[in-house]
């Protein structure tokens, strides 16, 4: 009984261990592979005379010193007021911004290599998304199996470097899409199979695809849940507000794969890719129908992941998106293609369909949505892992949000979503001093996001140029 009650007292006591000695024991020590990348690990950092762009919305606040002890923020604020402890390394900042690091959910770690054959680049990309300022991420579809699960693993246990990473089971996917890399549902029984099956295997997180049905949906939705696991969608069988109905937690592509306002749309059938156009490009953003559509999704609590960078490849006129020098030349050669094909088209549904669809992410937002980021490397490519999430905050800008609400969106929404903002998302005391630092100020120029000197995840600072070097010329490879 004594030595009982004595577990017990123990088990009570360790309860109540100060945040930053939790997050001391959480530590991994990091092999060599990740070391190679690091330009400090010291337990205990200040950063002095930074602006600080929290993430919250607030304004920038300049000439701040953050102390970080043991991979947390354990003291943030005017750098003539906090107390620096002995022996902590000091970063000189000045003229610098710190904002949190990036929380993006529509990432993914296969690229399209060829056609409809999606390669695994777990490897190049866990650098790239790290060395771009993302330290958090949720991978929106699956199609290495096993190969996420087990990177996601090897990066928490500090054997490889990379961001953390809410792992998306394999796609939940009905008949139609003829992809060899997906598993076809046959039922609804086996939906809740299948969530359950990777769920025991380690993934964390669902995503449906175009052609699940209602029902397949359901039951995924409920196995999921029970699980603790949030389900997300792009979808065309089934509308926003069916799957909202439904339960689901949040919707991909902004309003581009909503089936809502297509005519006489058959149920648990995806309208040709026309239709779907051609009722968007219809669609009236301050209309009846549109803001029906808004208001349910915020009342449900459904939250929308704004994908703009892949869509920008799809649009004539855009810039040609950065990055492209870390894939390996063939890729590179089969993406500028397509680029200058797509450039000289007169008649693309895009030139007309993007501008609409940033009008209506930035409706949602003011609606009161929760609007969520992430890149979706795929489509015909050009999408790079890391370059992306920063021209998704150059995107969310030019739609009409502030710097400042765009770096919310990619970095607090995104921890709200994922159901981490006590932990990330913003800069504050207690919090894990995972923090990206820039060379210049995305508060009032959103593209300095792209001049990022170091990035610290739980601590400790990596380089990102020693990142992207490691890849340079052969993402596609590995
Ligand atoms: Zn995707």
């Amino acid at each position: 009984m004594l030595t009982f009650r004595w577990i017990g007292r123990r088990m009570a006591a360790s309860v109540l261990v100060p945040l930053a000695l939790a997050g001391a024991q959480s530590r991994p020590t990091l092999a060599p592979a990740v070391r190679q990348y690091v330009t400090t690990d010291s337990p205990l950092i200040a950063l002095t005379h930074v602006r600080v762009i929290d993430g919250t919305g607030a304004a920038a606040r300049a000439d701040q010193t953050l102390v970080i002890r043991n991979g947390r923020i354990t003291s943030s604020g005017d750098a003539s007021n906090v107390r620096i402890p002995d022996g902590a390394v000091m970063l000189d900042l000045s003229g610098k911004s710190v904002i949190p690091g990036l929380v993006m959910v529509h990432e993914h770690l296969y690229y399209p290599t060829g056609p409809g054959v999606y390669g695994n680049l777990t490897e190049s990309f866990s650098r790239l998304y790290l060395a771009g300022g993302v330290t958090s991420m949720r991978t929106g579809g699956n199609m290495n199996g096993y190969g996420e699960l087990a990177l996601k693993g090897s990066i928490d246990r500090g054997e490889k470097p990379g961001p953390w990473i809410d792992a998306t089971a394999p796609y939940l996917e009905g008949v139609g899409l003829g992809l060899g890399q997906v598993h076809v549902l046959s039922d609804a029984a086996d939906a809740r199979r299948m969530v359950a099956f990777w769920n025991d295997a380690g993934a964390t997180s669902l995503k449906a695809y175009m052609h699940i049905t209602r029902e397949e949906l359901a039951a995924a939705l409920d196995e999921g849940h029970k699980r603790g696991m949030k389900l997300t969608g792009h979808l065309c069988s089934i509308t926003y507000r069916e799957a909202a109905v439904l339960g689901i937690d949040n919707l991909e592509h902004g309003f581009f794969a909503s089936t809502d306002f297509v005519p006489d749309k058959t149920r648990d059938v995806c309208p040709s890719g026309a239709a779907t156009q051609a009722s968007l490009l219809a669609l009236d953003v301050g209309g009846r129908a549109a803001t029906s559509l808004i208001d349910e999704l915020v009342r449900r609590h459904v939250a929308v992941t704004s994908t703009q960078t892949v869509f920008e490849t799809f649009t004539p006129g855009r810039p040609m998106p950065p990055g492209l020098d870390v894939l390996e030349p063939q890729l590179r050669a089969q993406f500028e293609q397509r680029y200058a094909a797509i450039a000289t088209s007169t008649n693309s549904a895009y030139t007309a369909l993007f501008p609409k669809m940033q009008r209506m992410e930035v409706a949602f937002l003011r609606a009161g949505g929760l609007l969520i980021a992430g890149t979706d490397p795929t489509g015909g490519g050009g999408v790079i892992a890391g370059y992306s999430d920063q021209r998704e905050l150059e995107l969310l800008v030019e739609s009409g949000l502030s710097p400042l609400e765009a770096i919310t969106v990619c970095t607090l929404n995104g921890a709200r979503y994922l159901g981490r903002a006590d932990r990330v998302g913003s800069i504050a005391e207690g919090k894990q001093a995972d923090l990206v630092v820039i060379d210049g100020d995305p508060s009032t120029r959103i593209q300095d996001i792209r001049k990022v000197m170091t990035v610290f995840k739980d601590g400790v600072g990596f380089d990102p140029a020693k990142l992207i070097a490691s890849v340079k010329g052969k993402a596609g490879l590995f």
